[in-house]
């Protein structure tokens, strides 16, 4: 029998981790489908997974902080981000992990050393909370710039670090910028969040978002000189980390990263 993995939220119907797990499981020769799950009853499909040897699920939203009461056992990291996105399934056993604050801080270590760099993270969700945590891990200094001050003060109390409402992010400078609302997420493209005057030369500019693959927050940050990095690497990556959880392989990250591009080239 063919192993089954899939990817669990609510809208879900945009998602292309079955286009990036299928090709990974090919690549790497497992006999494997990945499938799109899309519920409201998050117990019931959490029960569904037991029930039916569903070997491995990406959690998306709005299920990555409500599934934790769900599994038998957390990944310490994932417990202290209180998110995860991977579920995997060893006979009936359901433990979560969570790959994506990992997969942005190796997406910007492929281009600066993070360790001791000032990082500016604008916005205060699921996201920013999972890439602030690594950060800190990792030695940056990390200030949250958020619109809403409710939001922003929570997590700059959580991370233990300085909060900036939005309209003063003039007051802050960083050597890295990780850009992590949805401001400009395909249709809306052509807007950033970050005034242009934000970037200088030399600075590291992120965006979580990866559709479009260049957002104007990148083209912006280009502009003026910055070292700039796709919110496709982070989504890739947080995919890599998935199929090893799942497979205990070597994911083909080359392979998941070119059909994940070619997707978006086409939908462009
Ligand atoms: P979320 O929990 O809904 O958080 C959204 C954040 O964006 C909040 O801080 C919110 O500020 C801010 N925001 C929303 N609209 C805004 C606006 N018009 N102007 C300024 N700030 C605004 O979302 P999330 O789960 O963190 O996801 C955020 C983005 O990251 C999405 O685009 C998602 O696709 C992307 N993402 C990418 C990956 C990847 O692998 N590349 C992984 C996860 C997420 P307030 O507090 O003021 O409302």
């Amino acid at each position: 029998m063919r192993n089954v993995y899939g990817v669990l939220g609510n809208p879900i119907g945009h998602s292309l981790s079955p286009v990036m797990h299928g090709a990974a499981f090919k690549a790497a020769g497992i006999e494997a489908v990945y499938g799109t799950f899309q519920s409201v009853n998050l117990k019931g499909c959490i029960h569904g997974i037991r029930a039916l040897g569903i070997s491995g699920m990406s959690i998306t939203i709005p299920f990555k902080t409500a599934v934790i009461p769900h599994l038998d056992a957390i990944d310490g990291m994932a417990r202290e981000m209180g998110a995860v996105n991977t579920i995997v399934n060893r006979n009936g056993y359901l433990k979560g992990f969570n790959t994506d604050g990992w997969a942005a801080i190796k997406a910007i270590e492929k281009v600066v050393d993070p360790k001791g760099r000032r990082c500016i993270i604008v916005g205060a969700g699921g996201a920013a909370r999972g890439i602030g945590y690594m950060a800190r891990k990792k030695g940056m200094h990390v200030t949250v710039v958020n619109r809403g001050e409710e939001r922003g003060s929570k997590l700059a109390n959580f991370l233990e670090c300085e909060f900036v409402p939005l309209s003063k992010i003039y007051d802050v400078d960083g050597d890295v910028i990780i850009q992590t609302t949805p401001v400009g997420m395909f249709p809306s493209a052509d807007i950033s969040p970050v005034p242009e005057n934000v970037f200088h030369h030399g600075m590291v500019a992120m965006d979580a978002i990866y559709n479009p693959l260049e957002t104007r927050f990148l083209k912006n940050a280009a502009a003026r000189g910055c070292i700039t990095v796709s919110g496709l690497e982070m989504f890739v990556l947080q995919g890599a980390e998935q199929f090893r959880l799942w497979t205990g392989l070597k994911p083909p990250t080359d392979v998941m990263r070119h059909v994940v591009k070619k997707a978006l080239e086409e939908e462009s």
